[in-house]
This record gives C-alpha cells, sequence and structure tokens, in this order.
C-alpha cells in the first residue's frame, strides 16, 4: 500500500532529511586520507542525536552502524569499521538516514578522497545528474517507468551499468515504503505518481558491469568485476510540475566549496 502524506506530514520528513543533510555535510569535513570509516560512523551518529533524532539505520534488520560506508567497489550496505582507513584516491560512498518525529530521512552521496582519477570522477558526475534527471520526471501524472527510464538511460548510454538489485522506496512513518523505485524502467509504465507520494530516488551505478555480489558479512554489496560504484539518493514529495526535494546536497556543497566530490 502506498502511503500518501499530507503537507504537515511532509514537513516532519523534510525535518528529518535536512537532519540528514546536514549531517552529510559532517562527513564532508572529516573525509580524507587516514580516517576510518569507524570515526565517520561515530560522529555521524552524535550529530544525528544531538539534533533530537536517532539514526534509524542502526539496527535496522540488524545493521551495526548508523551509516552505510561504501567504498571504491562497494556498491551499498558497506558497514564501518575502525580497520577500515580511507586513502588518497577513494571514493566512498555516505548512505545516512534519521528518524525524527516519526518520520524517516535518507539521503546519500558519494565523495573523493583527495585526487581521484578522472575516469572515477566522471562516474559520481554522470550518477548526480541521473539522480537530477530521474527528479525531473518525478511529477503528478508521471509514472515510475519515466524516473527509471531517464536514470538508466542517462547512464547506460555512457556505457555504465545500472545496479538492478538494489532499487529506491517510499520513504514515511517507515524508512522503506511500497512503492519500490527502480533506477530502470519503460517510460510510462508503472505506478503513476500522485500528490503527496514521497520517495526516495538512489541511482547505483557502476563503471563497468551492472552486476553484483555480497560479501561474506552479509550486507556489502560489491561489483562483480570490481570497478568502482557511485551511489547518489534524495528523497522527494511529489508535486505538480516539479518535486519537491526534501533532503539537501547545499550544506556539503558549502563545506566542499569549489570542489563537487
Ligand atoms: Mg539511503
Ligand atoms: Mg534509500
Amino acid at each position: 500500500m502506498i502511503f500518501l502524506k499530507t503537507d504537515e506530514e511532509i514537513e516532519l520528513l523534510r525535518e528529518s532529511n535536512l537532519i540528514v543533510a546536514r549531517t552529510l555535510a559532517e562527513m564532508a569535513k572529516m573525509i580524507a586520507p587516514g580516517v576510518s570509516t569507524f570515526d565517520l560512523d561515530k560522529r555521524a551518529e552524535e550529530f544525528i542525536r544531538d539534533n533530537g533524532a536517532s539514526p534509524n539505520f542502526l539496527g535496522y534488520g540488524g545493521f551495526p552502524a548508523s551509516i552505510c560506508t561504501s567504498v571504491n567497489e562497494q556498491v551499498v550496505h558497506g558497514i564501518p569499521s575502525a580497520k577500515d582507513f580511507l586513502k588518497e584516491g577513494d571514493i566512498v560512498s555516505i548512505d545516512c538516514g534519521a528518524y525524527k518525529n516519526g518520520y524517516h530521512g535518507d539521503s546519500a552521496y558519494t565523495f573523493c578522497v583527495g585526487e581521484v582519477d578522472p575516469e572515477t570522477v566522471k562516474l559520481l558526475k554522470t550518477t548526480k545528474e541521473a539522480l537530477y534527471k530521474g527528479i525531473e520526471q518525478a511529477v503528478e501524472g508521471k509514472r515510475l517507468g519515466d524516473v527509471g527510464y531517464a536514470v538508466q538511460n542517462h547512464c547506460e548510454t555512457q556505457g555504465y551499468g545500472v545496479v538492478r538489485e538494489m532499487v529506491g522506496h517510499g520513504i514515511g512513518k517507515d524508512m522503506h515504503e511500497a512503492p519500490e523505485v527502480p533506477n530502470y524502467g519503460k517510460r510510462g509504465v508503472g505506478v503513476k505518481l500522485k500528490l503527496g507520494m514521497v520517495i526516495a530516488i538512489e541511482p547505483m551505478i557502476n563503471l563497468g558491469r551492472k552486476e553484483l555480489v555480497f560479501e561474506k558479512d552479509g550486507w556489502t554489496t560489491r561489483t562483480i568485476d570490481r570497478k568502482p560504484s557511485a551511489h547518489f539518493e534524495h528523497t522527494v514529495a511529489i508535486r505538480k510540475g516539479k518535486a519537491d526535494i526534501l533532503s539537501s546536497f547545499e550544506f556539503i556543497e558549502q563545506v566542499l566549496g569549489d570542489k563537487e566530490f
């Protein structure tokens, strides 16, 4: 069942999503060679709690941390670890969630650690562009196939692999609600978008092949060919003409300055 949200509920969702947005900016401040993903997780949890929210990833299905940290060939759901230190040339996708006043926030961004090779930077750029191509289609009267097609077409025409196994989702009182929001699809097909629907759109795009495998920890997914993967996510409310983006990359951009990632 797809829950339509009232304007009041959408404002509560915005509040949770802006906490996520500012938590991601805290991550942007810290990301550098030598920092462990455990340090990032501890800071994220502290920041979320300091803002009167709780980290909704922590304990979700047994997940042991407040953020997912997916480095290089890891696609999503990487587990922070005190043994994993970021190094020059890495990319790290940070997926973060916060729960406040009964509503969930969920957003993700992929960052560069120091200087990253141009081919990988272009993957990040294309994945972020694909997110906004999807958001352009996320308006009343369009269908989920329009969103998925926009993401898929933008990436596949440039030779990238579009992950099939992991998808976006509705979000509200639960972090994962119906409908599923795939990053692939056919125009004019699928669930019709209505006012009050709130969805997380989250392209996961691979430099090489689209297939992924699970690591032995049962959570982390990585690309089958071990080439890098990028992940950007916004939570958006469906409106007439233009989606209302409830999360934000603005705080990250303030931290990064001239650097886009
Ligand atoms: Mg997420
Ligand atoms: Mg999500």
